[in-house]
């Protein structure tokens, strides 16, 4: 078997299944509907935004983009948000993070409709997360949980140590792993042992953001190791947060940068969006008791 965990093909599989439940939706009356909201001129995040957009308009999904100045008041961007909350064409809204300095990007996040909170941000998803009660998992983590689900690797009862504690990948990718009966642990930038607790891993997953930071002496021989990380190494290239070529002679599985878990977060954005129209389309009809 391959080690190499190839992510572009496994989301493409995903699209695929997108692209038919989309035609099928549509065929049912449903045009599932995404509203990708982006704030200033990142370079970055218009080419993650154009990307999205790009994603939807392959697989069937409507897809609209709202791109607003530097220059937005919190107040025009949450009666946007409002705006779209109130649209019964638009299933889905993902406002593009990091907003620009001054704007509120926790008052932003909190007042986009649980129902259509298809980056599963909002506090109220968080805590369906929790509890394990959900119905939209950030892109991220499900993108890891379908890569592992995909390649068969048992989560059950495996020693998990995730690097990095963010809301928006380290927390809950710990959270997904402990649902699946992983022995999770969490570290941070003040773990001590940080060596030793990444060696006793079966899966260790890095989301640090430094590049090449999960080095060979890190990793127990035979791991699954699961890349999040996208940085720029020395020369500006594109890596990750684990040391590729050092790392992959040891592990038993790996994901690349690129071509890892970043297609699969897009992928599970569409995933999400479909489950937001299935949502809606549920709600607007009678209730089978009725
Ligand atoms: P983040 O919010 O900056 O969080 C980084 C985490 O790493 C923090 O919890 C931090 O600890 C921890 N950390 C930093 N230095 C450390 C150290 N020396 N030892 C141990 N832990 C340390 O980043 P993020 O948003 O989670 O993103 C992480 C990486 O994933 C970035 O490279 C980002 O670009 C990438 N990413 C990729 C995708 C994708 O689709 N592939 C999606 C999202 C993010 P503290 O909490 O103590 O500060």
């Amino acid at each position: 078997m391959e080690k190499r965990i190839d992510g572009k093909a496994i989301a493409a599989a995903v699209r695929g299944q997108v692209k038919t439940d989309t035609a099928a939706m549509k065929a049912d009356g449903i045009t599932p509907g995404l509203a990708v909201v982006l704030v200033g001129d990142d370079p970055a995040s218009r080419t993650y935004v154009r990307n999205k957009h790009k994603d939807c308009e392959e697989t069937g999904i409507y897809s609209e983009v709202h791109h607003l100045p530097d220059s937005t008041s919190q107040k025009d961007l949450m009666a946007l948000i409002a705006e779209l909350n109130a649209r019964a064409d638009i299933d889905g809204i993902l406002v593009q993070l990091p907003l620009p300095k001054g704007l509120d990007e926790r008052e932003v996040i909190n007042a986009i409709a649980p129902d259509k909170d298809v980056d599963a941000f909002h506090p109220e998803n968080v805590g369906h997360i929790m509890i394990g009660d959900y119905t939209f998992l950030p892109c991220t983590p499900s993108g890891v949980m379908e890569m592992l689900h995909h390649e068969q690797i048992p989560v059950d009862g495996k020693r998990c140590v995730v690097v990095g504690r963010s809301n928006i990948v380290g927390k809950p990718m710990a959270m997904l792993l402990l649902h699946e009966n992983g022995t999770v642990t969490i570290c941070h930038s003040h773990t001590q042992k940080l060596k030793e607790i990444c060696q006793e891993a079966d899966i260790l997953v890095a989301a640090v953001g430094r590049p090449k930071f999960i080095t060979a002496d890190m990793v127990k021989p035979g791991a699954v190791v699961i890349d999040v990380g996208m940085d720029r190494d020395e020369n500006g290239k594109l890596c990750g947060d684990v040391d590729y070529a050092a790392v992959e002679p040891i592990a038993s599985r790996i994901t690349p940068v690129p071509g890892g878990v970043g297609p699969m977060t897009r992928a599970m954005l569409l995933k999400n969006t479909l489950t937001a129209a299935r949502l809606h389309h549920r709600q607007a009809q009678p209730s089978d008791r009725e």
